[in-house]
């Protein structure tokens, strides 16, 4: 991948005409939108009343609903943001082809800001993924390319590398590359941290993220420990992914169903693999580990009783957000990332007997409407 740096480097306080934060706030808000895309952004942070207070919590706990993006998650801020950097820097030129190997919404979200600016796309996507996105992804134009699940980031069937292939093969096109890519932490130190600091009125003291590319928790973690040092970040990661621990052969085979968090190699935009002084891995003060059990319950939970239409990787980033807050004082206030909507999932966590067949819930267990307990 020749046209990106090979190390994601952003640096703070830096000259302002080299420094990258040059779009400080979010887009503005409109009575009448131009387009979609700025529909981008601007997503409510909405106070739990209800879960953290059945399990003793005693702090604040908000989460920030990004399911209301114009696409229906995180993804779509750093969609936009890498397009319209690599339009402006002349990667990408009208008419062009934009590939991306993805979990599913970066790819959602590309293609959104796609159909309106009128790119071809193709997503390059692990069979793991739900048909629900891929319904969406068709819907909105795009070819899809499936990988195997299984296959090791770096053989030569993995999404990552399937998408490198297409590349070469398809004059013109770009890869924006999310693992890499500056523009997406950056997406979200300029955006989704500025929008949590003015609705919490800067009192973020502690804020909680499942991790894919590590975009999310990197650009927040950033931006929440300038204005408050002490702001503890939390990365969430399943069990089975080697973003939150450091020994590669406890991962080796194992499964999980949660989809767009958990990897078996570190991105560039989380870090280093291993702590060095500089790593942006060094955000994150604190790792907790998670299943799919408790994630997708806790996602039927953060439905049923808080009405929040969130997906899996919701539901497993409040269950570690309520784990980490346990010991938090009163007046102490959590922020916790929503990703994306249970529209991905309507198949999945959402089915009584597909949460059956794959034993998260017991049969004969209790349907919507009542409490399952984790
Ligand atoms: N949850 C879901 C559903 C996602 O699609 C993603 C993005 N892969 C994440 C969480 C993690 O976000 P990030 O890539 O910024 O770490």
């Amino acid at each position: 991948r020749p046209d990106l740096p090979s190390k994601c480097t952003w640096q703070l306080g830096a000259d302002p005409a080299t420094n990258p934060h040059h779009r400080q706030c979010p887009r503005e808000r409109l009575n009448l939108s131009p387009d979609i895309l700025h529909e981008i952004g601007r997503t409510p942070l909405v106070r739990l009343n209800k879960i953290p207070q059945s399990l003793g919590l005693k702090c604040e706990m908000y989460v920030k609903c990004e399911y209301f993006n114009a696409g229906g998650s995180v993804k779509d801020r750093i969609a936009l943001r890498m397009v319209e950097e690599a339009e402006k820097d002349g990667r990408l030129k009208p008419g062009g082809t934009l590939i991306e190997p993805t979990s599913g919404n970066t790819g959602i979200g590309i293609a959104l800001v796609a159909a309106v600016k009128g790119y071809r796309t193709i997503i390059v996507m692990p069979e793991k993924m739900s048909n629900e996105k891929v319904a969406v992804l068709r819907a909105l134009g795009a070819e899809i390319v499936r990988t195997p699940t299984s296959a090791h980031w770096d053989s030569p069937e993995s999404h990552i590398s399937v998408a490198q292939r297409l590349k070469k093969e398809i004059p013109g096109a770009v890869i924006l590359d999310q693992y890499r890519n500056k523009d997406n932490p950056l997406a979200h130190y300029d955006t989704t941290a500025a929008e949590i600091l003015e609705q919490c009125g800067g009192q973020v003291d502690m804020a909680v993220g499942g991790t894919g590319t590590g975009g999310t928790i990197t650009g927040l973690g950033r931006r929440f420990k300038e204005v408050n040092p002490k702001c503890v970040i939390v990365g969430v990661d399943p069990h089975g992914s080697v973003l939150g621990h450091d020994k590669e052969e406890d991962v080796e085979g194992v499964f999980f169903e949660v989809e767009g968090i958990g990897y078996d190699f570190y991105p560039t935009v989380l870090g280093e693999k291993r702590l060095k002084d500089d790593s942006d891995r060094k955000i994150v003060d604190k790792w907790v580990k998670t299943r799919d059990k408790p994630s997708f319950l806790m996602a039927r939970r953060l439905i049923r009783e808080e009405g929040l239409l969130c997906g899996g990787s919701s539901g497993t980033a409040v269950w570690a957000a309520c784990e980490a807050a346990r010991d938090l004082p009163e007046g102490s206030r959590v922020v916790v990332v929503l990703p994306d909507s249970v529209r991905n999932y309507m198949t999945k966590f959402l089915d009584d007997e597909w949460m059956k067949d794959h034993q998260f819930l017991d049969v004969g267990e209790a349907k919507h409407g009542t409490w399952w307990g984790q």
